[in-house]
């Protein structure tokens, strides 16, 4: 972009923000400190932000073609109740899912609880004794009873299932390092709640290649939570045999209420229906419940609501970074997740941030969030919601866990302009505890 072009939109900017930025004085009374450097922060950002629409408009137009190419028609929506045999809907909502994610088949389903279900009943219904599974890194905390940790076997291994781990730092040439008897490499596309670097799609191609050359029947499953539609291309497309998430994140565009998703190869999606509702029923039952529109909806939007949190994201860590907090990703490096870390350096601090992002939530902004022990989480966490679904994470949400370094994980924004509020909020609860302490 020529500098001409630059300083006009950066004027035009500081015009268009006057209304928005003295509103936040006015209401909620933002220190001028913190306003400057959030429009430092824009600034630096407006050269970022047309490949992430780009991206969103790219996305946008995938999954409205898999709608026209299904045909999708408002008898769809109705749903099923009982055991929802010849739900029109739930078939179609699988292929369109397929089509977009580049799968055989898709399943799709309210009655997976979240990501965590699918996620296991993916690769638990894919391995038997013997089998050999090897990570890559460490798996998500939720996941930990799965896999196992050096300290208990997870369910896999009560299964007989050996579980491998290889380290990871962000060090991608790691296909000597997956030992040859390996049925499946487990892969995690985000970068979860942790400093483990994330895997872009051209990542994940690159280890899958070097590792086929060695073992050309490895197989590949992904955890796609957070990833999907951040970039143009998806796992199943650069050669994963299995992907699962969660509904109640990315694709579920913010509408979904619950509700997870398996998809690649047909005989390993099949496995995991079989897991999930009971050998012999497989994916041809399961009470859709009215929850058809919501999920299609959700899926719809997407493509926009993810790019609306990339938005905010980008801010976020532009504007911590001018307050001199160490940000990861920086705000001008590519994206493969909706995740900003923010490094902040004690418990009282990551309290304080959670209680600012919380008091720009939609719903519960009155609440102070608190640490607990969470189901499936090692440590106590702390998370900031005010969502409208519960744990809802493409909408604005924190999630730190209490230990050291003192992390917090910002992600999601249905509106990045709320991400903005939040993120002023956040300062000035931390500039209040500074005072206090
Ligand atoms: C959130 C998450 C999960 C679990 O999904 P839930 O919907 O919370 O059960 C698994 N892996 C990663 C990387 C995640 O971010």
């Amino acid at each position: 972009m020529s500098l001409w072009c630059q300083r006009r939109i950066i004027t035009t900017l500081h015009d268009f923000m006057k209304n928005q930025y003295s509103f936040l004085e006015k209401y909620y009374n933002i220190s001028p400190f913190f306003i400057s450097k959030a429009k430092e922060a824009e600034e630096l950002i407006t050269c970022i932000l047309p490949p992430i629409l780009e991206r969103g408009a790219y996305n946008q137009l995938k999954v409205l073609k898999a709608f026209h190419e299904e045909g999708v028609q408002e008898s769809d929506l109705a749903g099923t109740t009982g055991y929802g045999y010849n739900d029109s809907g739930r078939e179609k909502l699988d292929r369109i899912w397929a089509r977009i994610f580049g799968a055989e088949t898709a399943l799709v389903r309210c009655q997976f609880v979240s990501g965590t279900q699918a996620i296991a009943a993916a690769i638990m219904a894919n391995c038997s004794s013997g089998d050999l599974v090897t990570v890559l890194g460490t798996p998500y905390d939720t996941l930990r009873s799965v896999f196992g940790t050096t300290k208990d076997d997870g369910a896999l291994g009560k299964l007989g299932v050996k579980v491998h781990y290889i380290p990871f730092n962000g060090e991608k040439d790691i296909a000597s390092l997956i030992p040859s008897n390996t049925k499946w490499l487990f892969l995690q596309r985000s970068r979860g709640y942790s400093e483990q670097p994330p895997l872009a799609i051209s990542d994940i191609e690159a280890i899958i290649k070097a590792a086929r050359s060695l073992n050309p029947s490895l197989l590949v499953m992904v955890d796609n939570c957070y990833g999907e539609f951040v970039e143009n291309c998806e796992p199943l497309e650069v050669g994963v045999d299995l992907i699962a998430g969660s509904l109640i994140k990315n694709p579920g565009g913010g509408l979904a209420p619950t509700g997870g998703y398996v998809a690649g190869t047909k005989a390993f999606v099949n496995k995991a229906a079989e897991r999930l509702t009971a050998p012999g029923l497989g994916r041809d039952v399961g009470a859709t419940l009215g929850l058809t529109r919501p999920i299609l909806q959700g899926l719809f939007l997407a493509p926009l609501l993810v790019s609306e949190a990339l938005k905010g994201m980008v801010f976020a860590s532009a504007f911590w970074n001018k307050l001199g907090y160490n940000v990861f990703p920086g705000y001008d490096k590519m994206r493969t997740d909706i995740i900003q870390g923010i490094a902040l350096g004690s418990k009282e601090q990551v309290l304080a941030f959670c209680h600012g992002i919380q008091k720009a939530g939609p719903v519960d902004s009155m609440v102070r969030p608190e640490g607990w022990a969470m189901p499936g989480y090692e440590e106590e966490v702390v998370m900031a919601g005010g969502t409208f679904i519960q744990g809802g994470s493409l909408e604005l949400s924190c999630d730190a866990p209490l230990r050291t370094p003192y992390i917090v994980y910002l992600q999601g924004g249905l509106s990045a302009t709320q991400v903005r509020l939040g993120c002023l909020l956040a300062a000035m609860e931390l500039e209040k505890k500074e005072k206090l302490l």
